[in-house]
């Protein structure tokens, strides 16, 4: 991996490591098992990761307090908040009090204006692993008919500014559906490629594709399954077993977005580090 060596070139000449920092609060399950895919995954490439737990009854002032702190500890490179937080905190509030030079999620507002404005700074992990799956195939964005199915600020919206942007792996027609879309098929029936992130099982089926698009679908959905030791199992947002044989690529969940997100939250996370040191690689 070429963030692991990178970082080994770090620690042999500079005896330094980039930190990470994870705030998690409250004990949502799924929330735990990404946190401690993040830490499995930073501790392989050489990234100190570092766990900051609070309880779900935790104030958004000490929240507050905790991330300012953090944006002034020069030890720490990179600042996540893992989401979503408990409803008595605005996770608005507290994603702008990162400061946006550790915001190694992309999430602020100057992040996301300056990926709007097409000089970007961190741009948040799945739209970027997302991006890098279709480079990694060699699909060629330039002129295509690019649908991303959801808007939210940590996938659709992001997705569609890299992929609609004047650049290399951009330059696509981008066409952005929500649950207001009257019609959806209208749109996703055109499609190259067909982006899904909406949270809902089955968003995406059969009738609703043609022409063998190239499918990525992002969505994490844990469905009751008593054959399971656990009682669920993870699906995405597509009807995967009956639109594979109609697609000409599909990713699987899970195993297909989510460990791209954490390579992408990595390389964010070095970036974070070589522009606070100007250390060169
Ligand atoms: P979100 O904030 O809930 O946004 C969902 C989006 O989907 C919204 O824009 C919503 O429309 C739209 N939507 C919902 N139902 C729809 C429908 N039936 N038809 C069309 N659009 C619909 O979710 P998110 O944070 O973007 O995450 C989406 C999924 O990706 C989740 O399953 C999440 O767990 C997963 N995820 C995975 C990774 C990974 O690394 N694999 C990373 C991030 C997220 P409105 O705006 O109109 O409400």
């Amino acid at each position: 991996m070429k963030i692991k060596s990178e970082i080994e070139i770090i620690q042999k000449k500079h005896k330094d490591s980039p930190t990470l920092v994870v705030v998690l609060v409250g004990e949502n399950p799924a929330s735990l098992s990404y946190v401690r895919g993040k830490e499995r995954a930073c501790l392989k490439a050489g990234i100190n990761c570092l766990i900051y737990k609070y309880d779900k009854n935790v104030s958004e002032k000490e929240l507050q307090k905790v991330l300012q702190k953090l944006n002034k500890d020069s030890s720490v490179n990179g600042i996540i908040v893992q989401l979503p937080l408990p409803e008595n905190i605005n996770e608005d509030t507290i994603i702008q009090s990162i400061v946006p030079h550790k915001d190694v999620d992309g999430l602020t507002t100057e992040n996301l204006g300056l990926l709007a404005a097409g000089t970007p700074r961190f741009v948040p992990a799945t739209p970027l692993g997302v991006q890098k799956m279709l480079s990694e195939i060699n699909f060629q964005t330039d002129g295509s008919n690019i649908v991303i199915i959801g808007r939210s600020k940590l996938v659709g919206t992001p997705l569609a500014l890299l992929l609609s942007s004047k650049s290399e792996m951009g330059n696509a027609t981008v066409t952005v559906c929500h649950s207001r879309t009257k019609e959806l098929s209208k749109y996703t029936l055109q499609a190259d490629v067909i982006i899904v992130a909406t949270g809902r099982p089955n968003t995406l089926t059969i009738d609703m594709i043609a022409n063998n698009p190239i499918i990525i679908d992002v969505g994490v959905n844990r469905v009751e399954d008593e054959s399971k030791k656990n009682g669920y199992r993870l699906v995405g947002d597509t009807d995967f077993e009956n639109i594979i044989e109609n697609v000409s690529k599909i990713t699987p969940v899970p195993g297909g977005v989510g460990p791209m997100t954490i390579t992408m939250l990595l390389q964010n996370v070095l970036k974070a580090y070589t522009n606070s040191t100007k250390i060169q690689i």
